[in-house]
């Protein structure tokens, strides 16, 4: 139902409008759906929802698999709220709105010169979203979308307006992820780099192939990233391109992304499949249209390599029926209190389960195996982190704790989910 009744809020709303989040394993039905179209509406919106007593969360592209978004209360939609507000070309940062899309960044950064340092495999999240969770790309000299997090104006859990910048380092910290419980990001600072050209170049190594140039790949390609096929359904599944003919079972389709020059008329620009040059911003996104449900850990890097031959084992031994690929990535580690990269270069590992499938004893044992290397989990997919987990994985989140009960101290933007965790 639309309305503009006068108990509402002041911006476009629904009430008991159905969500889904793009997965399709998660969805609410909050009392209100809320569209604002500047900040002060969503000010309003805000302070509405405190005097309701109704809780808020906020939803960027829904494209996260854990409930973070659910609330029965007010869903604030940000979708509107979009643009990049300001640029300092000498210190390499951007000002955007809370709302704005990845992939509505990169034509503005880069006329002015200027580009994100590094992105995921789509760029459909908003940057709130992205943020709030520790997305990241590849690449062990590259940190996630938080660690780029240099400034925020945002709206706290008394309905006040509040900037955390450089010099508030310990709120900083906390809002480098935050999982959307310090308040809603307005606008956000960046630190961004010269805009440069990437070079794609896609393989498709056997094991014992990926072993033996291990420490080499990961250390001397900018990007450097596999998803290793158990079996032949494996790189469908995932909508990857595979070599005609070839069998792809116990190898990796295998992505390096490295810098290059090009003329400015960009005359080198090649979309061919596997060979692919041109804007860094228009390298990084990949497809993803049929849905998946995904699991991702982190390990330290050092233990990478053992951590995923024995998730290779898991598969290839116990849960034979399970045939997404593993998707390996790195992380630079960061300073957020709740980052999972926090002081810890990563290994990333993910896996999925199809829809509609019952697929939690296959990741329940992914997560007892990960368990053993001190996994820290990716906050927008599944995973089975407790308080308890918490508390020794995170050396710094009672920090954490202090500035979230600070910005919000009645719980204002906590969901059953986040509740449990970080109350
Ligand atoms: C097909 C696909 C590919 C993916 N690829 C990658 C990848 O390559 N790397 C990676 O790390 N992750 C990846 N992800 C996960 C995804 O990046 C994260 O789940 C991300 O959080 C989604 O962003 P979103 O805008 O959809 O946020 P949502 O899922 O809508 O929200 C995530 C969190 O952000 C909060 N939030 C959103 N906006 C605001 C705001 N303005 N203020 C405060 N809080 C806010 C929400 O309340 C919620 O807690 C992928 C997911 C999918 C479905």
């Amino acid at each position: 139902m639309n309305s503009t009744h006068s108990a509402g809020p002041a911006a476009p709303f629904d009430t008991h409008k159905p969500w889904t989040n793009w997965g399709g394993n998660q969805t609410a039905t909050p009392a209100y759906t809320v569209r604002p179209r500047t900040d002060d509406e969503v000010v309003d919106t805000v302070r509405f929802a405190i005097r309701e007593g109704l809780q808020v969360r906020v939803v960027g592209a829904g494209h996260s698999f854990t409930p973070v978004v659910q609330t029965g209360g007010v869903l604030l939609d940000l979708s509107a709220i979009t643009g990049i507000t300001g640029v300092d070309t000498a210190r390499r940062r951007v000002r955007l709105r809370g709302g704005t899309a990845i992939h509505q960044i990169g034509d503005p950064l880069w006329e002015h010169g200027l580009a994100l340092a590094n992105q995921g495999d789509i760029d459909k999240q908003s940057i709130s979203g992205a943020i709030a969770t520790g997305t990241h790309g590849s690449g062990k000299d590259l940190g996630s979308f938080s660690s780029a997090l240099r400034w925020v104006r945002l709206i706290d859990g008394r309905g006040d307006i509040v900037e955390i910048g450089e010099d508030r380092l310990h709120e900083l910290r906390a809002a480098q992820t935050a999982i959307g419980t310090l308040g809603v990001f307005l606008e956000v600072e960046l630190q961004v780099v010269d805009r440069y050209y990437l070079q794609e170049q896609i393989t498709y190594p056997t094991w014992a192939e990926t072993k033996a140039t291990w420490d080499k790949d990961i250390a001397e390609n900018r990007h450097y990233s596999f998803l290793w096929c158990q079996s032949e359904e494996s790189a469908a599944l995932y909508e990857l391109p595979t070599p005609a003919g070839e069998a792809m079972s116990g190898r990796s389709y295998t992505k390096r992304y490295n810098a290059i020059d090009m003329d400015p008329d960009e005359r080198g620009v090649d979309h061919t499949e596997g060979q692919r040059r041109d804007r860094s911003y228009r390298i990084y996104p990949g497809g993803f249209m049929l849905p998946f449900h995904e699991l991702e850990y982190y390990v330290p890097a050092e233990r990478g390599l053992e951590a995923i031959e024995q998730l290779q084992d898991l598969i290839l031994h116990t849960h034979t029926d399970q045939k997404y690929p593993i998707e390996t990535r790195w992380v630079k580690q960061d300073e957020g209190y709740i980052s999972p990269f926090s002081h810890r270069d990563t290994m990333v590992l993910s896996v999925s389960g199809a829809p509609g499938s019952d697929y939690w004893l296959y990741l329940r044992d992914v997560d007892g195996l990960l368990a053993e290397y001190d996994a820290r989990v990716h906050w927008g997919k599944i995973h089975f982190m407790t308080r308890e987990r918490m508390e020794r994985l995170f050396p710094q989140f009672n920090q954490f704790l202090s500035v979230r009960r600070e910005f919000d101290p009645h719980g204002l933007f906590l969901n059953d989910h986040t509740r449990a965790l970080l109350a």
